[in-house]
């Protein structure tokens, strides 16, 4: 980990790289340059990139700093990102980690991207992950597995393992990812960088490809909490094209970052510190939480006593909803199409065999099963009926306390090969994450300290809506602490 006095272009924040854009001591176009560099040197190292798209970056760059000499900018003008390649980019190859998607190029943004761009932030290319967004370590990407910047050795997490990677190493200012079960808390907390899961219907969901569509948000990943209030920000809102996106308008989230967290009902969920976990998170995450008592907040004990249950839950209604959803990919609609001998159901058959790969393939044959008749009322009703306890479960703590402290994961970042030969065990990883999707409530994943010398992530939930709470309970701990401000040595 190292701390340089004289940071490089690739290393400012967005709130850095914004105010020395406005001063005009920098223009979009080094900083642009100085992130395509930094990719060149390391991503044969993190593989954090399916496609950077240099030659688009460079002209969006270039027409920032005009925007920005018009005096037109916002703080997210000129700023170079990475978006997960789940969501839709207009022009550049969308592949969902698939090879069913690798040569698919969108001819629209999704709304999240088309915000972004709007406000003229510069698109670097798409980020590695897990197919379709189904795993937990990126491992499960159809073209090759992305390496934790901390430890080359260990996975990132996932699915958004490819954004998460680069937002620590430097090869993007922040980035786009998506958290279905866990898919943006796990990544930020494995890779040591600060990830916020919105409400769902907080952001729009369009044209981002679907994986579970009642579980599924488009969110931040990026160096700080101040960071992630911006981005919030900037895409979320009513969006007509997405019937779930909420109509309540967006609130002024970096008006939220007080700081103070006096008198603040923090609750501790005893569920979340089970037998099992990794000691080094559970001290990193309870020195986290008696900071936030330090800072005022008032610790409470409270118990989720469905937590349990979260895991099978979300592990019938995830693939039972994707099983609906890949039903699209036919070879004839989108992308990969077999074509050869037999018949009509012969070649989509064989599109459907070549196409996913192999944790696409069960989800899909889970899902078929959960839903079919016979078995839907043992599956997939019961698991509706255990969403709606364990969401009433989290209305209760609610009525107790403002949001909750935990960990993300009970694990720090695992060696690549550890658990892909038992899907169970991978499943497993996400069982502090996925109770929140169940849900519908907003978290973050805020780096709190090191195990091993890899990076722990402390999990704060609130309820619907409670994105500024959250961020300022963040903000609060960062002005604390330096442990977002740790950067890997690569
Ligand atoms: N790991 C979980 C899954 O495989 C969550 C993934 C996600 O949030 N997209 O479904």
């Amino acid at each position: 980990m190292s701390e340089p006095a004289a940071k490089h272009l690739w290393q400012l924040s967005v709130a850095e790289a914004s105010r020395l854009l406005a001063a005009k001591d920098i223009s979009s176009v080094e900083l642009t340059e100085a992130f395509l560099d930094r990719i060149a040197d390391v991503d044969s190292r993190t593989r954090a990139y399916i496609t950077v798209a240099a030659d688009t970056a460079r002209a969006e760059a270039q027409a920032a700093d005009r925007r920005i000499a018009a005096g037109e900018s916002t703080p997210l003008t000129g700023i170079p990102m990475q978006i997960k390649d789940l969501l839709s980019t207009e022009g550049i190859t969308t592949t969902c980690a698939s090879r069913m998607l690798e040569n698919y190029v969108p001819v629209y943004d999704a709304t999240a991207v088309a915000r972004l761009r709007g406000q003229g932030a510069v698109l670097l290319g798409k980020g590695n992950m897990d197919e379709f967004g189904m795993g937990s370590s990126t491992e499960n990407s159809a073209f090759f597995p992305t390496r934790n910047p901390w430890d080359a050795t260990r996975v990132p997490g996932g699915s958004s393992g490819g954004s998460a990677a680069a937002v620590a190493a430097g090869e993007a200012a922040y980035a786009l990812g998506t958290d279905t079960g866990g898919s943006i808390r796990q990544p930020a907390a494995f890779c040591g960088v600060t990830g916020l899961k919105p409400t769902y219907g907080r952001v729009s969901r369009y044209g981002l490809v679907a994986y579970a569509s009642s579980l599924d948000q488009v969110g931040p990943i990026a160096r700080d909490a101040a960071d992630c209030a911006v981005i919030l920000q900037a895409i979320a809102g009513h969006d007509r094209f997405d019937a779930t996106s909420l109509p309540n308008p967006a609130p002024d989230y970096s008006a939220a970052l007080t700081g103070d967290i006096s008198g603040l009902r923090l609750g501790v969920p005893e569920q979340y510190f089970a037998d099992g976990m990794d000691n080094g998170v559970r001290s990193a995450v309870t020195a986290a939480i008696e900071q936030l008592r330090d800072r005022g907040a008032e610790i409470r004990e409270v118990s989720l006593p469905t937590t349990e249950y979260a895991l099978a839950c979300y592990y019938v209604i995830a693939p039972s909803e994707c099983s609906a959803n890949l039903a699209r990919y036919d070879g004839v609609k989108y992308g990969y199409s077999h074509q050869g001998e037999g018949d009509m159901w012969e070649a989509m058959e064989r599109t459907r065999q070549h196409g996913f790969g192999p944790e696409v393939k069960r989800r899909i044959m889970l899902g078929a099963f959960a839903l079919s008749s016979g078995y839907y009322d043992a599956y997939y009703r019961k698991a509706q009926q255990v969403r709606t306890l364990i969401r009433e479960d989290f209305d209760r703590v609610f009525g107790e306390v403002d949001a909750l402290a935990a960990p993300v994961s009970p694990l720090v970042a695992f060696p690549i090969g550890d658990r892909t030969d038992d899907p169970v065990r991978m499943y497993l990883v996400d069982v502090y994450t996925l109770p929140v999707n169940i849900a519908g409530l907003p978290a973050m994943s805020v780096p709190c300290g090191f195990s091993d010398g890899l990076p722990v992530g402390l999990q704060l939930i609130g309820p619907h809506l409670a994105e500024g709470r959250l961020l300022n309970i963040a903000h609060a701990y960062q002005q604390a602490t330096n442990w977002h401000r740790a950067r890997p040595d690569i």
